[in-house]
């Protein structure tokens, strides 16, 4: 076993600092994910900066009418939050379907936002995979990728996103409060992860040493419907293999507002801004809503064994819109395709 030095210290500012200083350290949120990535000698720390004791476990009314969420509130605590429960519901809903009870008690807000990949090459410290071994190729390319990106991918990298709540984040134009050692920036949660290209061995723009500190979502209007959908091989306890999370406003037939994203598809929660952009002002539709998800879809180039995610994802938007315009399923079959 390598060893690792521990630090808990309650003020931001020692955080950032302690951490900064050691180029091998790691911020540990509930440690869900980086410690188990430390047990598959993925993740090689020099020091663990706990985030525990950090003034970042609480959500707070905005002045503008939104919410500011600390990075160190739990997932179960975030979901169980009435705001929450009542106008985000498209939040509330994904942070429900990741994980179990469990988890969710341990894992936080900022450690959700920066878990990383489950393709099997990246866990696999034997296996050749230019995340965890910059130059030593990605396998999963022509091995297995039945999980893994239709979206944004490169040659270097296919991998996924595995989180839920960042899809239902994206979705809902949340931002990302950050301290580092060159002070604080906030960042649209759209921008902090990054699709593969060159360099997939970075998965976030995030410099070493920026810890979160809060999220923060804005104000959403009481007409604005949210939801978000999961498929996945178990009905629960398990990543998904494709999501939608939406917020859609229709006022007499027409669609005035609405926001979309996909997970499971790219390396970052996939914001479909071509659909969106065709969506608005258009009527709430069937066809509208296929058309629109299709042509953000054109771009996808799926794998040997993973195109069955172009319908399945498809299907999933289309019918969530739907269900947010009130439910007009009578004259859609999903085999229309
Ligand atoms: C069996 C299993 C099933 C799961 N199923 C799902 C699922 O269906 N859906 C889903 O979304 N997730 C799922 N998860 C993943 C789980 O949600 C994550 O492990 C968890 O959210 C990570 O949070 P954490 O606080 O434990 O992070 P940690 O493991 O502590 O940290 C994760 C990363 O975030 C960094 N970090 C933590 N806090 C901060 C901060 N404040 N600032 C900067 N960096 C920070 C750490 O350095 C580390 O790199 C599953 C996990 C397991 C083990």
């Amino acid at each position: 076993m390598k060893t690792f030095r521990y630090q808990r210290p309650d003020d931001p500012e020692a955080a950032v600092t302690a951490l900064a200083s050691v180029p091998g350290a790691r911020f540990l949120g509930g440690g869900t994910n980086l410690v188990d990535l430390m047990k598959l000698g993925v993740e090689c720390p020099d020091l663990l900066v706990d985030v525990g004791r950090l003034p970042h476990g609480s959500v707070e009314p905005t002045e503008s009418g939104g919410l500011r969420i600390g990075a160190a509130v739990s997932n179960s605590a975030l979901a169980a939050e009435p705001t929450v429960r009542d106008r985000y519901p498209v939040l509330c809903q994904a942070l429900l379907s990741g994980a179990s009870p469990q988890l969710r008690n341990a894992a936080t807000v900022g450690g959700n936002l920066l878990q990383r990949t489950r393709c099997l090459y990246f866990q696999d410290v034997s296996k050749p995979c230019n995340k965890h071994d910059p130059g030593s190729g990605c396998p999963a390319i022509e091995g297995v990728h039945r999980d893994l990106a239709i979206l944004g991918a490169s040659e270097h990298c296919i991998a996924t996103n595995p989180s839920d709540m960042a899809v239902a984040l994206a979705a809902l134009d949340a931002e990302v409060l950050l301290r580092g050692p060159s002070g604080a920036r906030r960042l649209p949660v759209t921008e902090l992860h990054r699709l593969p290209g060159d360099q997939p061995e970075r998965d976030t723009v995030l410099e070493h040493g920026e810890l979160i500190t809060h999220v923060e979502l804005g104000p959403v209007r009481p007409t604005v419907r949210s939801a978000y959908r999961k498929a996945r091989d178990r009905a629960s306890y398990s990543f998904a293999i494709g999501s939608v999370a939406a917020l859609l406003e229709v006022a007499e037939g027409t669609v005035r507002q609405v926001r979309l994203a996909l997970g499971a598809v790219a390396a970052k929660p996939w914001r479909a801004r071509t659909a969106e952009e065709q969506l608005l002002g258009a009527p709430a539709t069937v066809e509208s809503f296929s058309s629109a998800v299709e042509a953000e879809l054109a771009a996808a180039e799926p794998l040997r064994d993973n195109a069955f995610k172009v319908p399945l994802v498809r299907n999933m938007a289309v019918r969530t819109l739907l269900e947010l315009a009130g439910g007009a399923f009578a004259d859609w079959e999903e085999d229309q395709w």
